[in-house]
Parts: structure tokens; C-alpha cells; sequence
């Protein structure tokens, strides 16, 4: 490969995604005193934007950390030691979710899964019910499943924890669904939501969130496992003011304020519609190329990623090295129990029609580079976001 490629490089994996020049224009200012009054000015502005996002009322605290700090901050504020938590194995992500848990001293139920289905909400109404000591004191779930491109009913989950009659607390993990998959915080009864920058909000790495409703705020008064970084107390307590307990990363917080503006430009039912018109057209691709997506139940497709399987025989991390060398696209590996069955495809962030037909074109040309037989995807995913249907996709 050349060491120079001209054009832009195509990230197309699911995060972390394209960063607007909007947001790099944003970010490339001179960093101000993080004690000072226009630091909390931006600080609380960014507050009431960031809300809406999460679709909650309650307070979203922002760490400087990727969205594995806000797993722990999550379990840490609100456990004590030895606390069962009900964990569903929709793939890789709740599989490490599952394990940082484990590492902190939290007694992890791990309700198995085939990696290509969501979470399913029977199966958490029943072992609740069956739980009538009330040993399981949170139920964590990955909203959208990165690693295998499935969205699990969140809504769904917290009817079955209802239906059971039982307290347990309720996490979930948005880092690959929050500003791109319709999600409401408030409305399902969430406790703690997951977030991190660099997926939908169309940010760099570098920050992550906890959306906090009143009840995990109340069990954080009791909580007992070891916590100081995470500490929600002291970072409520300073947020209120629009400060921090410690140096928070002033330059991710330019680039935060600008991509809340442009969500909310955009609206954020256009941006979900958008997302769902890009992942369609993306399985249409798929379709085209007689290749399968990995996600068995069509009301679970994620409308951020596509998994899809690569025939036997073929290594899918073979696939990617040759469009990556020969059409500078980027394209997500298969990880965990997938690695070399699947490619990832992203279509979430900051993102339109022609960069996925780009995209789409650039998975197809690797497909006859490598030599798989595959029919054209490229075309009815182009008829496709030309239709009325295209447009008007989940509006
Ligand atoms: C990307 C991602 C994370 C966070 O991973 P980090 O590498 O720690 O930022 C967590 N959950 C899901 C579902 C993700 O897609």
C-alpha cells in the first residue's frame, strides 16, 4: 500500500465514526480555565442539549474516560460487594460489560445467548419472578449490540421487570444507539444509561456518560462498593454550578457543544429516520450480495451496524485488509465469538446517502478484488435511498 492515499479515507466501521469538520473546527480553540465563568456557562448550556439526547430530566454526568469508565461508574455508584446482577450475552460487548462486573466483585448471573439475538424480555420476567428473595439487585442490557448488530426492546425489558413485581435497578449500555436510535431514559424507567462520544454523537473518544434517575441516585447513598474517579456525589455537586471536582476535557466539551447543535439542528426524529434509511438500504446491499446478515430477527436489525456473515472458507479480517489496501475504506472486524466469521459494516454518525453508496461500492468492488462470487447489493440499496420509501423510512 502506498503511503500516501489520496481522497478521504472512509471509516465505516461502528465507532469511533466520522467527526464532522464542524466539531474538528470546535475543538481547535484555545483551552480556557476550567474554574473560570465562561467555563460554566458552556458547562450548564451543555447540560440542558445533552438531556433531550438521553430523553430524561435527570442529571447526565460526563466523564473523561471511554465508555468502559461508564460501566464501572454505573455498577460502582449504585452496588455493594457481592450484589447479583442479571446480565443478558447479547455478544462481545455484554460479554466485557459482564467481566468488568466480575472484576469489581459483583456476583454476574449471565443469562446465555446465540450472538444473534437481542435480549429477550420473557426470559428476565421469568428469572425475576423466580427471584422472590430479591437477591438480584440490578438488571444490566446492551441497547444496541455493536459487535453483532442487533437492538434489543429496552422498553420491552423494563415491562418484564415490571410484570415481575421486582426492585432491581435497571442499566443500559447506549454507547452504539444514543443520538442515533430512538431511546428514552425517562419513559422506560431507566436507572443508569451507558454513553460514550464517539459513536453518534459524531465526537472524538474521550468522553462517557451516566444518565442518573432518582432511584440510582437514592441507592448511590448506600452503595458500598470502593468508588473515588467515578464518584457521582461530588460530580452532581459541582456540575449544579456547571463545574467539575477535577480537570474535566475542556477541548471534547467545544467539540460535545457543537454536535448537541447540529443534532438538534437536524431534529432528532430526522436523525433516527436517517439512521433507519441507512441501515435499510444497507441490508438491501447485503441481500444483494446473496450474504447474510448476522441478526436473525428482522425486528432487531440495528440501524447503526450490520454484522454480516462471510461464506465458509473465507476469513472476513482477509476481506477487510484487501478493501482497506485497495479502496481506503475501513471496515469493522468481527470480535470475540465472531472474529473472522463476520465484517461490520457502520452506519451511524455523521453520515449521508452518497458516503454509505461510497461505502457500499467499496465493499462490493473488495468482494470481486477477493474473488467471493456475490450478486449486485450495490444497486438495490441505491434504488432503494432514491425511493419515497427511502426518504419517508421511519419518519
Ligand atoms: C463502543 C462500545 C462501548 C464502549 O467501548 P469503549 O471502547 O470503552 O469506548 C460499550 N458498549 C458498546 C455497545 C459499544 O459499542
Amino acid at each position: 500500500m502506498p503511503d500516501f492515499q489520496s481522497g478521504v479515507h472512509f471509516l465505516q466501521i461502528p465507532g469511533p465514526t466520522n467527526v464532522p469538520e464542524r466539531v474538528l473546527r470546535a475543538i481547535d480553540r484555545a483551552t480556557i480555565d476550567h474554574r473560570g465563568p465562561g467555563f460554566a456557562a458552556m458547562a450548564l448550556a451543555i447540560q440542558e442539549q445533552l438531556r433531550p439526547v438521553f430523553a430524561t430530566a435527570q442529571p447526565v454526568v460526563v466523564y473523561a474516560a471511554s465508555g468502559t469508565g461508564a460501566w464501572e461508574a454505573a455498577l460502582v455508584n449504585t452496588l455493594s460487594p457481592g450484589d447479583r446482577v442479571l446480565m443478558v450475552e447479547t455478544g462481545q460487548f455484554a460479554a466485557l460489560w459482564c467481566k468488568l462486573a466480575g472484576r469489581l466483585g459483583l456476583d454476574v448471573e449471565l443469562i446465555p445467548g446465540d450472538w444473534r439475538h437481542g435480549v429477550d424480555p420473557d426470559a428476565i420476567a421469568e428469572r425475576l419472578s423466580a427471584d422472590t428473595a430479591h437477591a438480584i439487585k440490578a438488571v444490566a442490557v446492551v441497547h444496541n449490540e455493536t459487535s453483532t448488530g442487533v437492538t434489543s426492546n429496552v422498553a420491552g425489558v423494563r415491562a418484564a421487570i415490571d410484570r415481575a413485581g421486582h426492585p432491581a435497578l435497571f442499566f443500559v449500555d447506549t454507547v452504539s444507539s444514543l443520538a442515533s436510535i430512538d431511546y428514552r431514559h425517562d419513559e422506560w424507567g431507566v436507572d443508569v444509561t451507558v454513553g460514550g462520544s464517539q459513536k453518534g454523537l459524531m465526537l472524538p473518544p474521550g468522553l462517557a456518560f451516566n444518565a442518573i434517575s432518582e432511584k440510582a441516585l437514592a441507592a448511590s447513598r448506600t452503595a458500598r462498593l470502593p468508588r473515588a474517579y467515578w464518584a457521582w456525589d461530588d460530580m452532581l455537586a459541582a456540575n449544579r454550578d456547571g463545574f467539575f471536582p477535577y480537570t474535566p476535557a475542556t477541548n471534547l466539551l467545544y467539540g460535545l457543544r457543537e454536535a448537541l447543535a447540529m443534532l438538534h439542528e437536524e431534529g432528532l426524529t430526522n436523525v433516527f429516520a436517517r439512521h433507519a434509511r441507512l441501515g435499510e438500504a444497507t441490508r438491501r446491499a447485503v441481500r444483494g450480495w446473496d450474504l447474510e446478515i448476522l441478526a436473525l430477527d428482522p425486528r432487531e436489525y440495528s440501524n447503526t451496524s450490520t454484522a454480516i456473515l462471510v461464506p465458509d472458507g473465507v476469513d472476513a479480517d482477509a476481506l477487510r485488509a484487501t478493501i482497506l489496501e485497495r479502496f481506503n475504506l475501513s471496515l469493522g472486524t468481527g470480535l470475540g465469538k465472531v472474529k473472522g466469521k463476520v465484517f461490520r459494516i457502520g452506519h451511524l454518525g455523521s453520515l449521508n446517502e452518497l458516503m454509505l453508496a461510497g461505502a457500499l461500492c467499496g465493499v462490493q468492488m473488495g468482494l470481486d478484488v477477493a474473488g467471493i462470487p456475490h450478486g449486485d447489493g450495490v444497486s438495490p440499496a441505491l434504488a432503494y435511498l432514491a425511493s419515497p420509501s427511502g426518504v419517508l423510512a421511519a419518519v
